[in-house]
């Protein structure tokens, strides 16, 4: 447990959450701002900072914690359609640094818009940092 991350405080119930799920590492509950209402957090119980921290075998645990907590979500809420997403760092809007996914209930029509999408200046350019990146892999 980190002293002072509050998802670590809510998993230990130092502070009032509304659980959804408790099983094995994963615990899930309702995002307290909802982007639309039945968002919910899924995170490990134990404190890892980003994905890139989580072991592989715990994230497969989560993989199918998100499959359930996301069906479940969209039966409750009537979603037509569920956003999963994660950021990592804070220059990708992390807030609160204990690894978490977002499972956001989407319907028909609600009006919620992700972010904006550009064109590459050429294919060119696509390809060379398509490249890049595929030789900076692990
Ligand atoms: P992120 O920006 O990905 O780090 O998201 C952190 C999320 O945690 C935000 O969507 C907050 O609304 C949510 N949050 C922060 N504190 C609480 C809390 N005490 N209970 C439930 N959700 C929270
Ligand atoms: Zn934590």
């Amino acid at each position: 447990m980190s002293q002072d991350c509050i998802f670590c405080k809510i998993i230990a119930g130092q502070i009032p959450s509304a659980k959804i799920y408790d099983q094995g590492g994963v615990y899930a509950f309702l995002d307290i701002a909802p982007v639309n209402k039945g968002h919910a957090l899924v995170v490990p119980k134990k404190h890892y900072a980003t994905l890139f921290d989580l072991p592989d075998d715990l994230g497969r645990e989560m993989l199918a914690a998100l499959k359930n907590v996301g069906r479940a979500v969209m039966t409750a809420t009537g979603a037509s359609g569920l956003n999963v997403g994660m950021n990592n760092y804070e220059s990708a809007g992390q807030l609160v640094h204990h690894a978490h996914f977002h499972l956001i209930p989407r319907h028909d029509g609600d009006g919620l818009t992700l972010w904006t999408q550009h064109a590459y200046e050429s294919t060119e350019e696509m390809r060379k940092l398509a490249q890049a990146i595929a030789a900076a892999l692990g």
